[in-house]
């Protein structure tokens, strides 16, 4: 109460729109590497942020998982100054902030819109935020104000989630997935470059689609993600929202000189609709021509169908465990397709869903997700998903060797796991301690709420020999 300020710094500092630093090497330019925007922290962050930067010029990539800290997480429309001057303010100011399990900033936005977007407002979505896209993360019910009250606990949008799981797995559920990244990969060689870089086999007969990673020397997730071979030559390549210029860069730096193989970033040239649930195909055969019967459209195939007066590509995979058809529409069709998919689902109890139970869904069926249980420090094996690697495909691919070693040295010590809770009651929301008879052995990496299942659940990395 006595004491008076003696000295009052006013010292410019650099601030980020997420309040990470920005650590690696800039894609656009080979050589350049980015040790900036330390957000306050700068001093306390220098010894790990140097190493990791010099161990990322020396070896040329990062050595440990750097995702939350890599450049690659901005894009060069990241860059706008009105923008940024809009952001940064409130970044700066959270920087004290309670950090609400799945607090969403609020200014610079709405930032990238779906075709959807005012649609779904229309009808009660409360939208998030990923790379920069707003996207749907649940419905209000009519009455109900479409925003989310932040807690530890069970927050407002509780029985709304449960809702909309309720109808995927029951009757179906119609998610807005616009923002999934699609990069386009073509050419002569574009078959055996992108063999190389994919741990799956993707030299598959035109129409099939196949869940790969993209694997580092280590045998670690680059990515993990979709290929839809379109012809000989051509492959569409669905990744997560958040990956497209990492995911670019790594395919990009991986594709040989001289190859004949390009790459183009297709995102904005379509929209994504994914109809999932049991009745789905019931909704999907009154708009289009096409077989879509299992025979007909099996699972892990993807097609270019009539959906009312549009023309897109269907593609039968799934995120949630369902029957369902990812339908990949050219971005100026959307409204149209989404108008049709309503009206042909409204006697089947067709719901609009957010991706509050889209991760919901994929955590009660176990489904890993990139950058969560998947990390560049995470081989297939550790995470349970050795059927998506061909170790004896011809000619080999990226991380194969760590591979070989890792199945040769026996069990591994680290795994992903799936939890449920026993209590009805608590919500996890990941990053929760796992004990193991007392002792640390990891943490939650994802978790939700699965009404499915009556429980919170989780899908944990675990260490222990
Ligand atoms: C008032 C204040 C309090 C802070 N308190 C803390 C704290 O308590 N804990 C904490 O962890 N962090 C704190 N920070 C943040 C921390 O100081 C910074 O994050 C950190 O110093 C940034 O380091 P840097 O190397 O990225 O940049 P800087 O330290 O700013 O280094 C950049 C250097 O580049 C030089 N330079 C610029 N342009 C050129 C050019 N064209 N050619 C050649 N050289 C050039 C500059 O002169 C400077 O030496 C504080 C910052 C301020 C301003």
């Amino acid at each position: 109460a006595t004491s008076e300020v003696k000295k009052f710094y006013n010292g410019p500092e650099s601030f980020t729109p997420d309040n990470n630093f920005i650590l690696g090497e800039a894609p656009e330019l080979k050589n350049f590497y980015v040790g900036a925007g330390f957000n306050s922290m700068g001093i306390a962050s220098a010894g790990g942020a140097g190493r990791a930067l010099a161990e990322w010029i020396v070896n040329r990539a990062p050595t440990m998982d750097l995702w939350p800290v890599d450049i690659r997480r901005f894009a060069t429309f990241n860059n706008n100054p009105r923008w940024l001057h809009d952001r940064v303010k409130e970044t700066l100011g959270l920087h004290y902030a309670m950090p609400w399990p799945n607090r969403e900033l609020d200014t610079a936005r709405p930032f990238r819109r779906s075709p959807l977007y005012d649609r779904l407002a229309a009808k009660g979505a409360c939208f998030g935020s990923k790379m920069g896209w707003e996207r749907a993360n649940w419905f209000a019910a009519p009455g109900e104000a479409a925003v989310t009250a932040y807690a530890f606990g069970r927050q407002n949008w509780h029985e709304a989630v449960k809702r909309e799981m309720k109808a995927v797995r029951e009757a179906a559920g119609l998610f807005d997935q616009t923002s999934f990244a699609k990069l386009l990969v073509q050419g002569r060689d574009a078959v055996s470059v992108l063999n190389r870089i994919c741990a799956a086999e993707i030299d598959v007969e035109i129409g099939r689609s196949v869940y790969t990673g993209l694997l580092n020397e280590r045998g670690g997730y680059e990515s993990d993600l979709t290929v839809l071979r379109l012809a000989a030559d051509r492959f569409l390549l669905i990744t997560g929202s958040a990956q497209a210029v990492h995911d670019a860069d790594w395919i990009g730096r991986n594709i040989p000189a001289g190859a004949h193989a390009t790459l183009t970033d297709v995102t904005s040239a379509y929209a994504v609709l994914a109809l999932m649930g049991p009745k789905s195909r019931d909704i999907l055969v009154r708009l289009t021509s096409a077989d879509i019967s299992n025979e007909g459209f099996p699972f892990a195939t993807n097609r270019e169908i009539d959906i009312g007066y549009a023309t897109a590509y269907a593609n039968r995979m799934t995120y949630v465990g369902e029957l369902g058809w990812e339908l990949i529409v050219p971005t100026e069709f959307a409204v149209g397709v989404y108008e049709a998919l309503q009206e042909a689902g409204r006697d089947a109890g067709l719901v609009d869903c957010g991706y509050y139970a889209l991760e919901a869904l994929r955590l009660e069926k176990g489904y890993r997700a990139w950058s969560r249980e998947l990390t560049p420090d995470v081989t297939p094996y550790e995470a349970g998903l050795s059927f998506a690697v061909s170790l004896d495909k011809a000619g080999g691919f990226i991380g194969r060797e760590a591979l070989v070693a890792a199945k040769a040295s026996g069990t591994p010590s680290k795994r992903i796991v799936q939890f449920t809770v026993d209590d009805p009651l608590p919500m996890l929301w990941g990053g929760e301690l796992i004990l193991r008879d007392g002792k640390p052995v990891g943490e939650a990496r994802s978790a939700a709420y699965g009404h499915t299942l009556g429980r919170a659940v989780a899908l944990g990395l675990v260490e222990n020999a």
